[in-house]
């Protein structure tokens, strides 16, 4: 029975991939900075709260790393902790740095100071690539990023690739694209929309304010994003991948199929507000996911729109 390690278990993808591993007959441990206080209402909304093993880790802290990985001695690490919005990034980015970039760092050096056969996973973004101008981003891609979350998503990516080289760790990274699910929290500006334009169906008389609604982004689905995972650990030979679903939508779209599918039309209830403008924003995220399909045989099955009605159907039964 092989054992892993999901470092940010509480979190949308953090559950959905112990999700996918318990079902492979996994056993499942899982981090949070505090696993005594966390609620890991994630875990509990899939019903798996009890069939995972929790311990507290804090990633920016070498000592913590190792005494988990020792303590657990793991087939397989998941790293999918560390600040993860763009947009807290400009208010925190040493905080986001640190997370990223500093805790990725420690998971290397932990496993590689322990010898260990561990093949290791690391959480990639798109954000990476900044802006493509339109064009389809893959591996092969320059990393131009615009924030500081993507600033630290390209300097674990290197991380990970440097330590692939230099001591022959498995270690991979997904580049992924946008995935959104019911688990998203508010903050993310999906599950912002969902969730207004619910409220106002079921008679709120709010107004949804939205920044740059021009954006266009590769919306997937999350719970079929955690299979790539699995799978890049899965392969012969390490190597990073970009998983997308390689069709974009702007946020426009993403808005006017959320209020259509409550009946309602967007233009009555969005207002642009310019204090929600980034200081810098990608105009256009794109992806081309051939080498997962070539490789991995993985392609993403739902798209923009089936995302925002398993969004919106899962908001109206809740
Ligand atoms: P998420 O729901 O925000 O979960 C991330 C987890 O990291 C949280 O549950 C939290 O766990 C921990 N965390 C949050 N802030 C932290 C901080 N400052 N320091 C250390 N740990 C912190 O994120 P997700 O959507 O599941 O994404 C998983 C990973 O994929 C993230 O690294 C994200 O950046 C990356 N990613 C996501 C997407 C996407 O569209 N979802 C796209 C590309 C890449 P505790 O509070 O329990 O410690």
């Amino acid at each position: 029975m092989k054992k892993a390690l999901i470092c940010g278990i509480s979190g949308q993808d953090g559950a959905y991939l112990a999700q996918l591993l318990l079902n492979k007959g996994y056993t499942v441990c899982g981090t949070s900075r505090d696993a005594q206080i966390s609620s890991f209402n994630n875990l509990v909304r899939l019903g798996i709260r009890n069939e995972v093993k929790l311990e507290s880790m804090a990633l920016t802290d070498f000592r913590s790393v190792l005494q988990v990985l020792t303590k657990i001695q793991p087939d397989e690490i998941y790293n999918l902790a560390g600040q993860s919005s763009v947009g807290l990034s400009f208010e925190q980015p040493v905080e986001t740095l640190e997370s990223i970039a500093t805790g990725t760092l420690n998971l290397l050096e932990a496993i590689r100071f322990l010898k260990a056969r561990i093949k290791f996973y690391n959480a990639s973004s798109s954000e990476c690539f900044g802006d493509t101008g339109g064009i389809a981003a893959d591996e092969t891609t320059p990393f131009r990023p615009r924030s500081p979350y993507a600033v630290a998503k390209a300097a674990a990516f290197w991380e990970v690739a440097n330590y692939r080289e230099a001591y022959g760790l498995f270690a991979c990274s997904g580049i992924l694209f946008n995935h959104e699910s019911p688990l998203r929290p508010e903050r993310f500006v999906t599950q912002k929309i969902v969730t207004a334009a619910c409220r106002i169906a079921q008679g709120s008389a709010e107004k949804l304010y939205l920044g740059n609604m021009c954006i266009q982004r590769d919306w997937g689905w999350a719970p079929e994003y955690v299979e790539a995972m699995y799978l890049m650990l899965q392969q012969e030979q390490p190597n990073d991948y970009v998983i997308a679903t390689g069709e974009s939508a702007s946020l426009k779209d993403f808005v006017a199929a959320v209020f259509a599918s409550v009946s309602l039309d967007w233009h009555d209830h969005v207002v642009s507000d310019a204090s929600l403008l980034r200081p810098t924003d990608l105009e256009i995220g794109k992806g081309n996911p051939a080498k997962a399909k070539n490789q991995l045989g993985w392609e993403a099955k739902y798209k923009m729109k089936d995302v925002v009605q398993m969004m919106v159907k899962a908001r109206l039964s809740d």
